[in-house]
């Protein structure tokens, strides 16, 4: 009876991890599964004006919320992301989350905030990216935010007819591009006109070596004197110390983000710095 029962469930229990040990799933089946669960969610991270420490932006950093092993970051699985390609969906799913959420209540947040979102270079080759920024702007009609694509300076795009058409696009639709990590790559006056770039965001390793030696710091001044000379806004980004938020507002840098401000923080957390925001 019973016994017969319990004998042909553990058999069977014994089938299944034997089947699932025999066929790991592999990455890229993980992350496709993690994607349709929802489990990539947005941490918002606040950007602040350097002259009066005001709320001008944040930006959006992707983290997996995973059932077994918690909060994961992003340097475990966007690399794998990117590789597969499913970065394009998920990047897709991110910005969904973020417009769903402030759209609705976009009248609280500071006039002219803005949203920053990571692309890399591979989702620059895909016109869906237009659609969403299209989707994004649209939700955000009666009160209008900046939507900001930060491209790293370590993979640099390449100029194809189709980014051409794709950056020809964006910029219709009067988005705003940050070069991500300036300093750590080749980015030339060129290239920087060729995506009519508007932000430029001092990579946290040159705020680091303020307040240390002689010559770590002639190299932060040579970053800082040469994103001046082109004449782009400024953001430096790990800005952790008083002394080198002084230091970065006297060399006339427009924005600062980082720990001393705020850590990213999950989406309630963040509405939780807008008393308006809060409430609505
Ligand atoms: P990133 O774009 O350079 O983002 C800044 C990183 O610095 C974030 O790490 C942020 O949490 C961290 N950070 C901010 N302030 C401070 C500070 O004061 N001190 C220090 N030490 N760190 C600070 P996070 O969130 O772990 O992201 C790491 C990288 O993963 C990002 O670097 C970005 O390249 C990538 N990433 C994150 N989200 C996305 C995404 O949605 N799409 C893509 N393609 N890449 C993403
Ligand atoms: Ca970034
Ligand atoms: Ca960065
Ligand atoms: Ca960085």
């Amino acid at each position: 009876g019973s016994m017969a029962l319990y004998l042909l469930l553990a058999l069977l229990a014994a089938g299944v991890a034997f089947w699932a040990l025999g066929r790991p799933v592999s990455p890229e089946q993980e992350l496709a599964r993690a994607l349709a669960k929802e489990e990539f969610i947005p941490y918002l991270q606040p950007v602040v004006k350097a002259i009066d420490g005001g709320y001008t932006g944040c930006e959006v950093l992707m983290r997996w919320q995973h059932p077994q092993q918690g909060m994961i970051p992003p340097d475990r699985f966007i690399p794998m992301a990117e590789a597969s390609g499913l970065i394009i969906p998920m990047t897709s799913a991110l910005m969904r989350q973020v417009r769903e959420r402030f759209a609705p209540k976009a009248k609280a947040l500071p006039v002219g905030f803005h949203f920053g979102f990571n692309i890399c270079a591979r989702h620059c080759q895909d016109l869906s990216l237009v659609e969403d920024c299209r989707a994004f702007l649209k939700a955000f009609a009666a009160n209008p935010v900046k939507l900001v694509l930060e491209l790293t300076e370590r993979e640099l795009i390449e100029s194809t007819p189709m980014t051409d058409r794709l950056f020809a696009e964006l910029h219709d639709l009067g988005i705003f591009i940050a070069i991500d990590d300036f300093g750590t790559g080749h980015s030339s006056l060129t290239y920087l006109q060729k995506f009519q770039v508007d932000f430029l965001k001092i990579d946290q390793s040159f705020v680091g070596m303020i307040g240390s030696d002689a010559l770590s710091s002639h190299i932060v001044d040579n970053v800082i004197d040469l994103a001046t000379r082109l004449g782009l806004m400024l953001v430096a980004e790990g800005v952790e110390t008083q002394l080198q938020a002084d230091y970065l507002r006297a060399h006339k840098v427009d924005f600062l983000q980082g720990y001393l401000f705020s850590r990213p923080l999950p989406m309630a957390e963040f509405e939780r710095l807008f008393p308006t925001l809060d409430k609505s």
